[in-house]
């Protein structure tokens, strides 16, 4: 973390997980630990449909709420996909982007992940956009090129003003739900690595600003040794951020001096 040049972000990701019912009870238990605001900003990106209850149960919580996915598209005959316009009216600040899931079961490639991008970014929000390579491409040595090309597809035609506002998540996909976490060192040398990425295409000023996250099997036990790394400024937490006391352990390890 460098809480000098960019902020904190610690975000859940619930996933298809948590019925409206069920946040409720979340914001109840979490109530009880959640810590005093400190540096750094938390949020929870909870199922499109939940979105309304999550904010009226976390509204006090210093806790925002977040989308998992959207649209491309301005408006029309799209059934069953939510606009960026539609997010921001329910007062949505940011919006998970290009999630290894989505490109694996729904189809999204490099092209629609930038179109996202910017639908989100002209909406006003932030998007968290998510790259990562997968076990292959780490075993055949070519992590580094591949999360280049993501971030570098991912942000084309996104002027450095709109670029303060996103947020990379690297997430090793064999990392993701897998319990495997990537060390700290390989976490911290591909995030550094994004950095350096931001940095050829945006220069040194923006590209220190740029919050960089680490996923995959992010926990309690695990948080303060990756945020340690200098590139790494937060987490984006699936199977940990579904319980309370879990997710407030990674918000304090991300709150320690
Ligand atoms: C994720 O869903 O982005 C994620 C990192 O999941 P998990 O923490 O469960 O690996």
């Amino acid at each position: 973390m460098n809480r000098r040049y960019r902020k904190t972000v610690i975000a859940g990701n619930w996933k298809m997980n948590m019925t409206a019912s069920e946040t409720k009870k979340f914001a109840e238990d979490i109530r009880k630990i959640m810590p005093r605001a400190k540096w750094c900003e938390t949020l929870l990106c909870v199922p499109a449909c939940n979105i309304p209850v999550a904010s009226k149960a976390f509204k006090d919580l210093r806790i925002s709420v977040g989308a998992e996915n959207v649209y491309f598209e301005e408006k029309g005959a799209y059934t069953g996909e939510v606009s960026a316009e539609m997010l921001k009216d329910l007062a949505v600040k940011y919006v998970i982007i290009g999630h290894s899931e989505r490109r694996q079961y729904f189809g999204e490639t490099d092209q629609t992940v930038n179109k996202k991008v910017h639908a989100v970014l002209n909406a006003g929000m932030s998007p968290i956009i998510c790259v990562g390579e997968s076990l292959e491409q780490r075993e055949t040595g070519i992590t580094n090129e591949w999360i280049a090309l993501q971030v570098k597809s991912a942000l084309f035609g996104v002027p450095a003003d709109k670029l303060r506002r996103c947020i990379i998540a690297y997430e090793p996909i064999w990392a993701i739900g897998t319990g495997k976490t990537a060390t700290a060192e390989q976490a911290g040398e591909v995030c550094s690595n994004i950095r350096a990425t931001i940095r050829s295409l945006y220069g040194a000023r923006v590209a220190r600003s740029v919050t960089i996250q680490y996923g995959g099997s992010m926990n309690e036990k695990n948080a303060a040794e990756l945020l340690a790394q200098p590139d790494i400024d937060g987490g984006l937490i699936g199977g940990a951020s579904l319980v309370p006391e879990k997710f407030v352990e990674i918000i304090n390890a991300a709150n320690q001096e």
